[in-house]
Order: C-alpha cells, then sequence, then structure tokens
C-alpha cells in the first residue's frame, strides 16, 4: 500500500513538472518568435541619463535586447532570424536552448538593411567569435556590395564564415513545402545599402515585418492595405509622439506610434488587431511591458511585441 502511495506521489510530481514544462513552450511547429523588442542603440542606451535609462541601473526595468525574429520550424527541424543585432550572440542561443536546437548554429539569416541594429551582429561569425563556414546569409544586392567591399564584413565573405545569398524586391525566396519569405524596398535613411520590409508566409499565416521605415505617406504602398491582406504586421514603432522627440524629425524620421494609430482609426477592430508594435527607443515609454502608456493603445485594439512572444504560422 505505502509502494503503491509512494508511486503515486511521485508519477504526480512527474505530471506537475512536466505541465509546468509544457506551458513555457508553444505547441505550434512553425512560428515566428520575437528575439528582441529595442530600437538599434538597445535599452539602456549609451549615453542616456534620464529616466528611461536609469530605470535599467536602478534595477526596475530588465535590457532589451535590439529587435529581431526568430522564423522556428519544427517539422522540417530548421530556424531562421531576421536582423543580425549587437545581441546576436544571445538570442540565437535562446533559439537553441528555447526552441530548436539541431546541428547547425542558424539555417540563414535575412538581413533588413546597413543600420548598426540591423547587420553588426554578423561579427560573431567571424575568427574571433564563432569562427565556422559557410553560414547562409541573404541581402540585397547594395547591402551585399557594402558587406563585400568593407572591413570587417569583406574578411567574413572572404573566409567564407558567412555565404551571401541574393534577394530581389518583390521576388519570393522558398524555404521549404511550408515557408517563404518576400523581401520588398522601403524608404529610409539609406547611407550604405537599400532597406526591405520581410512577408514571411506559412500554410496558416502571413506576417509583415517592418522594423525601421520613413513616414507611411513616403512608401509607394498604403500600409493599411498591407495589413489587411497579412495576420501579423510587425511594425516601426521608433517613437510614441513628436513630444518624445528633441532632434528635428527629418534626421530621425520614422512612423509615430500616435501617427499609425491615426491611420487606422476608421478601420476594423479586425484590421488594428493585426497591427504590432516593435523597434522602441530607449525613450519610448511602451517600450516596456508595463507601461501606463500602452494600455489606451491596447484597448484601441493594437497590439505590442514582447521578448518571448510566439506567433503561429
Ligand atoms: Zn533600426
Ligand atoms: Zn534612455
Ligand atoms: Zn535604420
Amino acid at each position: 500500500m505505502r509502494h503503491i502511495l509512494t508511486l503515486l506521489i511521485i508519477s504526480i510530481s512527474f505530471l506537475s513538472c512536466d505541465s509546468k514544462v509544457e506551458n513555457t513552450k508553444t505547441n505550434n511547429k512553425q512560428y515566428i518568435t520575437i528575439l528582441g523588442t529595442a530600437q538599434d542603440g538597445g535599452y539602456p542606451h549609451i549615453g542616456c541619463q534620464k529616466d528611461c535609462c536609469a530605470k535599467f541601473y536602478n534595477k526596475t526595468n530588465k535590457k532589451k535586447s535590439v529587435v529581431a525574429l526568430g522564423l522556428v520550424d519544427k517539422i522540417n527541424k530548421q530556424k531562421w532570424l531576421f536582423d543580425a543585432t549587437p545581441d546576436m550572440h544571445t538570442q540565437l542561443a535562446t533559439l537553441e536552448q528555447h526552441h530548436l536546437k539541431t546541428d547547425k548554429i542558424i539555417d540563414g539569416v535575412f538581413l533588413t538593411h546597413a543600420h548598426i541594429g540591423h547587420y553588426t551582429g554578423l561579427m560573431y561569425f567571424g575568427r574571433e567569435a564563432l569562427g565556422k563556414k559557410d553560414i547562409t546569409v541573404f541581402a540585397m544586392p547594395k547591402m551585399k556590395q557594402y558587406l563585400k567591399t568593407n572591413g570587417p564584413w569583406s574578411q567574413l565573405v572572404d573566409l567564407k564564415n558567412i555565404v551571401l545569398t541574393d534577394l530581389q524586391h518583390d521576388s519570393t525566396m522558398i524555404l521549404n513545402q511550408q515557408l517563404k519569405v518576400t523581401p520588398f524596398i522601403v524608404p529610409h535613411r539609406d547611407e550604405f545599402s537599400e532597406t526591405v520590409g520581410y512577408k514571411i508566409s506559412g500554410t496558416k499565416k502571413t506576417a509583415l515585418f517592418i522594423p525601421d521605415i520613413d513616414k507611411w505617406k513616403t512608401w509607394s504602398k498604403s500600409i493599411i492595405e498591407e495589413v489587411k491582406k497579412v495576420d501579423y504586421a510587425f511594425l516601426d514603432a521608433t517613437f510614441l509622439n513628436q513630444n518624445e522627440v528633441k532632434r528635428a524629425m527629418s534626421e530621425v524620421p520614422h512612423p509615430f506610434i500616435q501617427e499609425t494609430i491615426d491611420l487606422f482609426k476608421n478601420e476594423s477592430l479586425e484590421t488594428k488587431n493585426k497591427v504590432i508594435f516593435i523597434h522602441f527607443n530607449h525613450t519610448n515609454p511602451a517600450l516596456q511591458e508595463n507601461s501606463k502608456k500602452r494600455i489606451p493603445i491596447e484597448k484601441l485594439g493594437f497590439r505590442f511585441a514582447n521578448e518571448g512572444n510566439n506567433y503561429e504560422l
């Protein structure tokens, strides 16, 4: 009797332990996972003596990684990364430890553009760090040329740490039988490369990823129509509104969250629900999960990306 009771207790404790593990995981087989939400400079931000970053140093807020998406496919045992951020080393570890462990660190990296938050993580693939061969990096023509002809990136190409694979505007890359990716050019401060957004499609759902863009009206396409075509739209949310920005907007043009809200004001709740804000500046209070500024915006139907959120494809 005592043996049976012990067995029962052991099996119950195993069961509860098991369900706890399950809760932290997603049951989806193919999905996007958020690996970072901050603008290029990250959070805390260099040189910031304001309240926003003081809250990191007094331990009120946690560090935020720079924007990256992981694309995870548990059916085909593959994973891809969207943007190589300065936090890439830990973001790849997160992908491996919490999502999919294979013998490859990554099946490919898609780059949006040559601003520091979006490609400098490539440095970790080089001789000083990982030093492996043949990591596939998907890049647009100018981005590719920039990496090939400027050190230290050119060394990654010469040593074949990375293998550059061509992308073309509006041309679809078939990853496997279920997943495909389409880059498209968007207007942005293109000093060193063009800038793209991505459409990422699975068998059930499609996502739009536009971490950086100038004002919506400078784009030849209608963001409203583009959002309606997809299930999720991860959109540039660098600044909350004009009050947040002391610098001239011409230096750092982005659609304010407030402007995106205004643009979508006559759209259905279903459409607003597809908009998921990402790429927050350190000064943007909406970067923080518990920000009061998020509440009225969420009540309107818009959403915010948080590290660890998963979206089924
Ligand atoms: Zn950026
Ligand atoms: Zn700050
Ligand atoms: Zn940028």
